[in-house]
């Protein structure tokens, strides 16, 4: 039996876990999880909807699948002995053949005046479950929030704040909200949306200080640039008045074990295709820590993905091992020798891997943003062809890049029909008309069969962007009794991401229902046998001895 130890225990840690247990059928491994929180796995990218009062904190906690892995919470690993293959806790040492580290990142911290050190009360950094509780519990008696930076988490918090009736002033370092994703009349027309919700922006603004009374936050010292201010004014400098002020300036890889032991680190650990250590091929890297050849997006699709190409990797190469005999070399050293069977990005397009994995959506209630692909500051080159189609005047901005006859990116502000309709053609990788304007359109007439209508999906579309899951899994769940979206969950894991395909979900079944008791005058647009024909089954937990 071979012992692996998978530090850190959360959304990518504890996925890797299932999605090993649940393929070991002969148990072949040993293993043992060690997650510094005390918590069981809890779903992280939901904490924004919990600030905004959208979600409640008792419903986060992941299905638990671990089988028969031991898993250790509130154990924190502080070192990694590479030549005796151990790793050190504060209770002892625990000894692996293969180890997997998934410890995520952490929430960076801007090196200003008041934030070294211990965080003055009433400043919070979002990241934890017990960030998202804190940052709940002050806006009980907070009146002005100041939110430090304007990516996603940035945005996510400023408008949960906001619905919660606080007054709430943005201040962001870069040109625009979320510079990366948006280019600069996208970024304006996003900026406009959040000043009708009631958010004030500060752009381009450094922030200088974060100042206390008696161990409080009392204001925060910025120089920039104003809301309303022209860029030529010159930067104004202010103290802002806060009684909370969340920390939103992005993330740092939690890479210190592996550096200390002498594994390469960048930004992240750094893996390559295989997600194996080139310091070391017994010791992975997944999830928001590591740094693999395509770069990490933060998302938790791909770390989702990693988990599951990793767990079968490893029993793939568990069962090499039987039909080899002896004198062959470890398991670990095979396992990272077995070569890269998926090529990780598409040759032309430079689209990921798994469709829609870099599909970013704000889940920022008022404010509907979308981006995908190519988009904002990313490199565009030669091929690709950028179509326009700015509205300001109705907080609109559409943008989509075409290459090679497929769309690689889109950029939708305030236009959600027009998003579902372009992350469809996007993650289906549909071929785009041969006048890409017309990807602009929509049917004008009203209709109950829209493009994204359930019945008009292709078996194969992605449904679920953060687990992979297409539309024939989820009609296949029905088929087997799935009735309600928990039991579609239960079955395909749609919907347990970031929830965003909640709704074509509630369509898919409805369509299902609908069509097992069609009325009358039913079309017959029943669920044809090609639309469960076209499969990408995919082992799953509930399938197997060990769920
Ligand atoms: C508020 C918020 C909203 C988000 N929204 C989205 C979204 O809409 N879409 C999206 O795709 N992604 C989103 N994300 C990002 C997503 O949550 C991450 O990609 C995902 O959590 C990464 O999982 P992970 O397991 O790699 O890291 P984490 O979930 O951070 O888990 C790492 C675990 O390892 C533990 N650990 C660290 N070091 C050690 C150690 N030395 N010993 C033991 N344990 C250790 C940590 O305590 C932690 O429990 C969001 C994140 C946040 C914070």
């Amino acid at each position: 039996m071979s012992s692996v130890v998978v530090v850190g225990n959360g959304m990518v840690g504890s996925r890797f876990v299932e999605e090993l247990t649940s393929r070991d059928v002969e148990n072949r491994f040993e293993v043992t999880v060690l997650g510094a929180e005390e918590y069981h796995p809890y779903n992280r990218v939901m904490l924004s909807e919990v600030v905004a009062g959208k979600a409640d904190l008792l419903g986060l906690e992941l299905p638990r699948r671990d089988g028969q892995a031991r898993v250790h919470r509130g154990e924190t690993v502080t070192a990694i002995d590479r030549g005796r293959r151990l790793v050190m806790t504060g209770s002892g040492s625990v000894g692996y053949d293969v180890l997997v580290l998934a410890t995520g990142a952490s929430a960076r911290i801007p090196p200003v005046a008041g934030l070294h050190g211990e965080l003055p009360a009433g400043v919070h950094p979002l990241r934890t479950l017990d960030d998202a509780r804190e940052i709940v519990a002050a806006t009980t008696n907070a009146t002005r929030a100041v939110v430090v930076g304007a990516g996603v988490l940035g945005l996510e918090v400023a408008c949960g704040l906001a619905r919660r009736g606080l007054a709430v002033t943005l201040v962001h370092g870069g040109r625009g909200v979320m510079d990366r994703q948006l280019a600069p009349g996208a970024g304006q027309v996003a900026q406009a949306g959040l000043a009708s919700l009631g958010v004030r922006c500060w752009t381009e603004t450094r922030l200088q200080a974060v100042r206390a009374v008696a161990g409080r936050v009392a204001t925060v010292a910025v120089e920039g640039c104003p809301p309303g201010g022209a860029p030529d004014d010159g930067p104004a400098a202010a103290e802002l008045d806060a009684d909370l002020v969340v920390l939103a300036c992005g993330t740092t890889p939690e890479h210190a074990i592996a550096g200390a032991a002498g594994l390469a680190t960048g930004r992240g650990i750094r893996v390559g295709a295989d997600l194996a250590s080139p310091s070391d091929p017994g010791v992975y890297a997944i999830g928001d820590c590591a740094e693999p050849p395509e770069g990490s997006s933060g998302l938790i699709a791909q770390g989702w993905e990693q988990a599951r190409r990793l767990a079968i990797r490893l029993t793939e190469s568990a069962s090499l091992a039987e039909v080899g005999g002896g004198g062959r070399p470890s398991l670990a050293v095979r396992v990272g020798t077995v070569s890269v069977a998926r090529e990780m990005r598409g040759p032309s397009t430079g689209s990921p891997a798994v469709a829609g994995s870099d599909v970013v959506t704000v889940k920022a209630a008022g404010l509907d943003i979308v981006a995908m692909g190519v988009c904002g500051s990313r490199h565009l080159d030669a091929a690709h062809r950028v179509l326009r189609l700015d509205d300001p005047g109705a907080h609109r901005h559409v943008e989509v890049v075409v290459a090679d006859g497929q769309l690689v990116g889109a950029t939708c502000v305030g236009s959600p029909d027009l998003a579902a309709d372009l992350v469809a053609t996007y993650t289906r990788r549909t071929p785009v008309p041969s006048d890409p304007a017309m990807l602009f359109l929509r049917p004008a007439a009203p209709s109950t069969t829209t493009a994204t209508g359930p019945e008009q999906m292709p078996p194969r579309a992605t449904v679920c962007s953060c687990n992979s899951v297409p539309k024939s899994e989820i009609v296949d769940s029905w088929h087997a009794g799935a009735r309600s979206v928990a039991d579609v969950a239960r079955a395909t894991r749609a919907t347990t991401g970031c929830g965003g395909c909640t709704a074509t979900v509630c369509g898919l079944l409805e369509w299902l229902s609908a069509s097992a008791h069609p009325p009358a005058s039913h079309d017959g647009h029943a669920p044809r046998e090609d639309d469960v024909t076209e499969r990408q089954p995919r082992p799953h937990p509930s399938e197997t001895a060990h769920s």
